[in-house]
């Protein structure tokens, strides 16, 4: 089984994310892939809106495409959300399985800041694709472990490669949509229906207060 996580904060998910997993999915031939919210980033800061309406978002852009599903797992559990600790849950409930995890080139030259980078090849293959109008300097680090574990394809190892697909992309960003949200401007063709229609529902976006007020479970 081969089986994809996209983690990412997701505020909100947009058609870019979308195209770069189902363009994945179909490269790899992979069986699903997982849509891994992260609840509260260990590396970059904590995102406004809260976690409940960044989830519902999700499941609304997931629900279009049977390959996708949108995952809890860092909602979950408890204290920052580390791809490390989804992976090793991901790796006992597939003991056989072929991992990958998704990242945008952006995110792959923040790696360095994650906690317990080095380790997130021993539990998947790393897939990165391009972003549009994305080039920054890469970490002395990352190069040297790049050269490590960098291949051409995912082989039939379950996990211990670092694949680079040129695959375009779509050139969006969340940062994009909330700006064009916050400045009145529609960003309806950036988004899934439903993400849009939930977006304008509950008035994300727009007033300046973030939207984080923990909800009822408390699950924040
Ligand atoms: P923000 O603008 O708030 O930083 P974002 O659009 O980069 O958000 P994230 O949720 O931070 O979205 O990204 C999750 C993952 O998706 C990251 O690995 C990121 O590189 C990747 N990603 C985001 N947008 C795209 C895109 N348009 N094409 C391909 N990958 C993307």
């Amino acid at each position: 089984m081969r089986i994809g996580l996209y983690g990412g904060t997701f505020d909100p998910v947009h058609l870019g994310h979308v195209h770069a997993a189902l363009a994945v999915q179909e490269a790899l031939q992979l069986d699903r892939v997982h849509m891994v919210l992260s609840a509260r980033p260990g590396h970059r800061e904590q995102p406004n809106t809260a976690n409940v309406h960044r989830w519902e978002m999700l499941k609304l852009a997931c629900d279009e495409h049977p390959t996708l599903s949108a995952d809890d797992s860092e909602i979950q559990r408890l204290g920052f959300s580390y791809a490390i600790d989804t992976l090793r849950q991901f790796r006992a409930n597939y003991p056989q399985g072929q991992l990958c995890w998704i990242m945008g080139m952006d995110s792959y030259l923040t790696l360095p800041t994650w906690h317990d980078w080095q380790r997130l090849v021993d539990f998947a293959h790393l897939i990165v694709v391009q972003r549009p109008g994305q080039q920054a300097a890469m970490d002395r680090e990352l190069e040297s472990f790049q050269q490590r574990f960098y291949a051409d394809s995912l082989g039939t190892s379950r996990a211990g490669n670092i694949v680079f697909l040129s695959i375009p992309m779509l050139d969006i960003s969340a940062t994009q949509v909330r700006c064009l949200v916050q400045s009145g401007s529609s960003a309806k063709a950036l988004l899934a229906d439903g993400v849009w229609t939930y977006i304008d529902r509950n008035n994300l976006y727009h007033a300046s207060l973030p939207h984080s007020l923990p909800n009822k479970e408390g699950i924040i």
